[in-house]
């Protein structure tokens, strides 16, 4: 256990773990889907195929960080989602390549589901009112959803990130996060708009989960300005000892 996360399994030295909560979120949207179905497993596969569909976008984001000579070794699988933690090196490139690979997964699926829908509708290879068409149908359309909101740039969201990756080149990695994050906070905004006015909790706890994440950025980019601002003043002038106090008026961190 780790943070009400259990480990899965490990591949190529990356764990996957899953929260406890998706249990519970779980068991509700299998129970809620279960009417669409005649036979109860097929909400069950349902969901184990969007599990799926979410784990190989985590293990784009890890592979593509690991090719760049980064760091990742973990994914945490959550009800909002999966997380990967990645740590790809310091260079804008490096980071805009690591978020990308998230949703060219996704993008990669595209065709294979949309594929597998065309052949098991079309040929009467299976009725299209049956479960296998249905949950084929509903994993492509999982997948088309889940590609486009995780390209709305609100950092901390696969967009919001590749906004900032881009920003880097122009404007560094103190500022480009700084602008993602304001962004975040505005997005977190407008989906808590849309929350209220559809009644939905699950778009107000995203909302949230938004703002908190791009106001904890929003401090670290300042932090980070504040950092190499000190590093610089103290790489210009090594700062004498001020006549008066005898003390040293820039201390070096
Ligand atoms: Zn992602």
């Amino acid at each position: 256990m780790r943070g009400g996360s259990f480990k899965l399994f490990q591949v190529a030295g990356i764990s996957v773990y899953l929260h406890f909560t998706w249990f519970l979120v779980a068991w509700y949207q299998i129970s809620s889907a279960s009417y669409r179905f005649h036979r109860p497993i097929w909400p069950v596969i349902e969901y184990i195929g969007l599990f799926i569909i979410v784990l190989l976008h985590e293990f784009g984001h890890a592979f593509a960080c690991r090719s760049t000579g980064g760091r990742a070794d973990r994914i945490v699988l959550w009800p909002l989602g999966g997380l990967a933690f990645v740590d790809p090196p310091l260079r804008a490139s490096a980071v805009l390549w690591s978020i990308i690979a998230g949703p060219l997964v996704n993008v990669v699926l595209f065709p294979i589901l949309q594929l597998l829908v065309m052949v098991t509708g079309r040929h009467g290879f299976i009725d299209i009112s049956a479960d296998p068409h249905r949950v084929l149908v509903d994993l492509w359309a999982i997948n088309v959803l889940l590609l486009l909101f995780n390209l709305l740039p609100f950092y901390p969201l696969d967009g919001g990130q590749i906004v900032r990756a881009l920003l880097w080149f122009r404007i560094g990695p103190s500022r480009s996060l700084r602008a993602a994050a304001v962004i975040g906070v505005v997005g977190a905004g407008l989906l808590a708009l849309f929350a209220i006015l559809k009644s939905s909790i699950w778009f107000g706890i995203l909302a949230f989960f938004i703002f908190s994440q791009a106001g904890a950025a929003f401090q670290r980019a300042n932090q980070m300005e504040l950092e190499a601002d000190l590093a610089a003043r103290g790489a210009e002038t090594t700062p004498p000892a001020s006549p008066i106090t005898g003390e040293n008026p820039a201390p070096r961190r």
